[in-house]
């Protein structure tokens, strides 16, 4: 049986950004994806200047959509509008995790795609973990000593040591409509639509995306903590439609789904002995800030580093890797405690919202520049 000192399973951001730190700090590391890839994801694919600095990488252009975007324009409840320039990565994550699995091969990490992750065993000094090929329906066993569950959203082996972080009615949905079409709109502005008939756990959105024909689109979607997402969808594309003078075709509907009870005071959980959770199956996701993919890769960097630590220390992983964590999880906990959903109408996320905006928004430009100095792994995760 093949042995490693890490596996992890999932090809994603944190799991492809894990196996190349370990492979680089000498782990010899398998790192297995469910899917083949290049692999769709649904996701709106923005992230912050800092994220390169996660990532320890710079982006090539041609992972990059052709419209930049630019500026951030909110728009609140009433309708009124407030924005500001900003710069903001813009992405497929087709293209661009197919790049951060070559990442991690090139710095000699084993990679299989294909393959699910369907259980692990613990054993006294090892992790036994079994693996199918679906499509040859052939059972594979492997050792290593650590393991990395950054199996996303429906994390597969967090389900399996922890189901009870899990619900059986699905507990949040988003949608997108890509519409290959005009508008009344700057094709460099993230467009953040406030209001909970639209989006109940944060904003619905309008931006500029490229898809594999390398033409542009425009992407209307939103998202939310029920069972409503195509009628919240439907209310929320007739209003912009008619606002802002939308017209073509829709030529793309692109949905997802989680089961990971959302509502859980134990969302955030790193793992046990030496099994770590990184990016969404740690619960790291922040609907308050909208993003998740730089939690997803500094946890990875973060679980990566803390192995190796333990390793030359012979000291317990989960030890440092949970203070290494301390910032991101005390960060991500907080915020669900102020999640949007938790105002019980239009009139106290206005009034929320104006109340917090100009401190956000100031805090935002001062930790932007103060992460220029930060080590990658310090990096504070905006907005803060
Ligand atoms: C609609 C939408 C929009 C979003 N927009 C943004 C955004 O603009 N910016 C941002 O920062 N974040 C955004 N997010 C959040 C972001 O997508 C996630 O936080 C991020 O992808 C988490 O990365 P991850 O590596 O933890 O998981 P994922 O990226 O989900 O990767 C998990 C990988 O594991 C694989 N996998 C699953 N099960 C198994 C298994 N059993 N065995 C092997 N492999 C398996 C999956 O196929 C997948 O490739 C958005 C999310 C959604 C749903």
């Amino acid at each position: 049986m093949l042995e490693y000192d890490l596996i992890v399973a999932g090809g994603g951001i944190a799991g492809s950004t894990a196996a190349k730190f370990a492979t680089r700090g000498g782990l010899k590391t398998l790192l297995v994806e469910r899917r083949k890839t290049p692999r769709n994801k649904p996701c709106s694919g923005i992230q912050f200047g800092y994220f390169e600095k996660i990532l320890g990488e710079k982006i090539p252009q041609d992972r990059l959509c052709n419209v930049e975007l630019k500026k951030i324009k909110m728009i609140l409840p009433d309708g009124k509008s407030v924005g500001s320039p900003f710069k903001m990565f813009n992405f497929m994550r087709k293209s661009f995790d197919h790049w951060l699995n070559i990442l991690a091969q090139d710095s000699g990490a084993e990679f299989i795609d294909d393959i699910v992750c369907q259980s692990i065993e613990e054993q006294k000094d090892q992790i036994l973990v079994n693996l199918v090929k679906p499509k040859e329906k052939k059972d594979m066993k492997f050792k290593a000593k650590y393991f990395i569950d950054a199996t996303g959203l429906r994390p597969k082996i967090r389900s399996q040591l922890r189901p009870e972080d899990f619900s059986s009615d699905f507990e949040g949905a988003t949608l997108n409509y890509y519409i290959d079409g005009e508008a009344d709109l700057d094709q460099e502005t993230l467009y953040q639509f406030w209001n909970l008939d639209w989006n109940n756990a944060m904003f619905a959105w309008i931006y500029k995306k490229t898809l594999d024909d390398r033409k542009d689109y425009w992407v209307i979607g939103t998202g939310c903590n029920d069972t409503n997402v195509n009628e919240r969808q439907e209310k929320f594309y007739n209003h912009v439609k008619k606002e802002f003078n939308i017209t073509g075709e829709i030529i793309k509907r692109e949905g997802y789904k989680t089961s990971m009870n959302l509502h859980s005071k134990n969302r955030v959980w790193l793992g046990r002995n030496r099994i770590l959770m990184a990016g969404d199956a740690a619960g790291l996701v922040d609907p308050t800030r909208g993003v998740g993919m730089d939690s997803a890769a500094l946890s990875g960097r973060i679980a990566a580093k803390a192995i190796l630590k333990a390793e030359r220390k012979n000291k317990d992983v989960m030890k440092i890797y949970s203070k290494m964590m301390k910032d991101i999880t005390t960060l991500t906990i907080r915020n669900q405690e102020r999640e949007i959903g938790n105002t019980n109408n239009n009139e106290e996320l206005q009034e929320y919202i104006e109340k917090t905006m100009l401190k956000q928004g100031l805090a935002m430009l001062l930790q932007l520049r103060l992460n220029k100095f930060r080590r990658a792994e310090k990096q504070r995760l905006l907005p803060p």
